[in-house]
């Protein structure tokens, strides 16, 4: 999301709130074009972080109230104008600026990035310009790189849109976040949400995060292992709300391949593209030929066993002994597992730059097995006895598709005012008409979660923020 500067460097109003540099700053500000639902509310003020040394010279106390961070928007809900102060930290990574950098050497000095960071590890880039060149390692823009390490550890400050970030560790053929493609947002966002798709979640990625600590008035890195992710959550986005500013966050990439294909019809997808995957766990493993498939193939082996003694010499499959192997699959690259998923969201989600919306607008609901049976029970008592509910095992619960309870009950496609349940997917809440209000968007949510509460007993909650 990109910010057109303001024609204020400190509005009239709130000129002392800007102590050593000029911070851009909005009073009455628009929020339009800063929120993906497009609603059409205004901020008392809003303020764009340029640097990350801005953070302590801001007298938090002397700005309108209360103070909230923004992101991209992608994940709010605007209710109202809001009466406070809209901060978004607007620094981002030159990305373009960290090509080619992963190969072998030696570590050389330390950068102000995570204490954390192994010694045989990569870590690129805090606000500085970053690796360009294997053998120049330059530690005052807070990088450094290493050896023999497979981990490569990027530390890309917190306005980075999250998606260039995964272009990014795709084009340098780094695995770990190709799954999140095409989520909307920045990077500072994807730790308080715990972003997720297609299998994978931002905390399996997350190394580090360095935010500015208002209550206590400094710069703390904190370990993921501390706040709390779940589905769709954090400890930002509960007890610790509002008290950090996340300014960077340090992603553990991976050199060596780990695909994980297994969910939301990857693998499928990557069949119709010619790529020769079995089902089966996700292995790099691939068969031409029979057999029972490479449940035992570990992963980040190219190539699959099959029955036989297997491949131990990749340059010879051996069809005689039941094992073959694909050159396709060893060709199977963050890339094209990218662009698979740029593909199947694509067809089924709203485009952001076209149609308003902030994803999916409720968080699917985990219940009971006996609760989940009478559901199951009610289901094939209205669509026949062969009907399958679709559901997920979280342990001893059932995890049920928000979405597949909307459309049961009558939703897809439905319409109040400018606002309507999305049509190829119905866990979306979109601005159809562009003009859509708060209160509409809030309408139809309120009857969804009224007809789905009465007919299954399920309470829905909004994985969207209301603000
Ligand atoms: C079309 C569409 C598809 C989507 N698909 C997915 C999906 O597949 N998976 C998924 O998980 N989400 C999805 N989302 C939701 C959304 O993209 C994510 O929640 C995203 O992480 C929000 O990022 P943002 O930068 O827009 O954050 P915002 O919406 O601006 O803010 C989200 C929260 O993060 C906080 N925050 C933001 N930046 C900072 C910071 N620097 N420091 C401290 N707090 C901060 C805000 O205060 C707020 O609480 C989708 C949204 C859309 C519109």
């Amino acid at each position: 999301m990109s910010f057109t500067p303001g024609i204020f460097a400190g509005s009239k109003m709130y000129n002392n709130l800007i102590v050593r540099r000029l911070m851009k700053t909005l009073a009455n500000y628009d929020l339009s074009g800063r929120n993906t639902f497009r609603m059409k509310v205004r901020c008392a003020l809003y303020v764009e972080i340029e640097a990350e040394e801005e953070l302590p010279a801001l007298d938090f106390s002397a700005l309108p109230q209360p103070v909230m961070v923004m992101g991209g928007g992608s994940n709010l809900l605007f209710t109202k104008d809001f009466p406070g102060t809209v901060l978004h930290y607007g620094v981002s990574t030159a990305l373009d600026q960290v090509q080619g950098s992963f190969g072998p050497g030696a570590i050389s000095g330390a950068g102000p990035g995570p204490s954390s960071v192994p010694l045989n590890a990569l870590e690129a880039t805090v606000g500085g310009l970053g690796p360009k060149g294997k053998n120049t390692p330059r530690p005052e823009c807070g990088w450094t790189w290493s050896t023999e390490g497979y981990s490569v550890l990027v530390t890309i400050a917190a306005g980075t849109v999250f998606d260039d970030f995964c272009a990014w560790a795709a084009s340098e053929g780094l695995w770990g976040p190709e799954n999140l493609s095409l989520i909307p947002g920045e990077c500072g966002a994807s730790a308080v949400q715990n972003i997720g798709a297609y299998g994978v979640e931002a905390k399996d990625i997350i190394a580090d995060i360095r935010a500015w600590d208002r209550r206590e008035g400094r710069f703390v890195y904190i370990d993921p292992a501390n706040c709390a992710y779940g589905y769709r959550t954090s400890k930002f986005k509960t007890e610790w709300k509002g008290r950090f500013i996340i300014t960077a966050v340090t992603y553990r990439l991976s050199r060596t391949p780990q695909p994980r294909l297994d969910y939301g019809g990857l693998r499928k997808a990557l069949n119709l593209k010619g790529l020769d995957l079995v089902h089966g766990k996700s292995g790099l493993g691939a068969i031409s030929g029979g057999g029972p498939g490479p449940g035992s193939v570990p992963q980040n082996t190219p190539g699959a066993i099959v029955g036989g003694p297997g491949p131990g010499d990749k340059k010879t499959p051996r069809p005689e002994s039941g094992w073959t192997w694909s050159k396709e699959v060893e060709s199977l690259t963050p890339k094209i597992i990218r662009q698979t998923i740029i593909d199947i969201r694509n067809a089924k989600l709203p485009d952001p730059a076209v149609t308003g919306s902030a994803g999916s607008f409720f968080c699917n609901p985990v219940i009971s097995k006996e609760h989940f049976e009478r559901i199951v029970a009610m289901a094939k008592a209205e669509n026949g006895p062969d009907y399958s509910v679709p559901h997920f095992e979280v342990g001893d619960q059932i995890k049920v598709p928000a979405a597949w309870m909307i459309e049961q009950c009558g939703f897809k496609g439905k319409r109040l005012g400018g606002a309507q349940v999305y049509q190829n997917q119905p866990l979306v809440i979109v601005n159809a008409s562009g003009e859509a209000t708060p209160e509409e968007i809030i309408g139809l949510e309120t009857q969804i979660i009224r007809t789905i509460e009465s007919k299954y007993g399920i309470t829905l909650h909004p994985e969207v923020e209301h603000v």
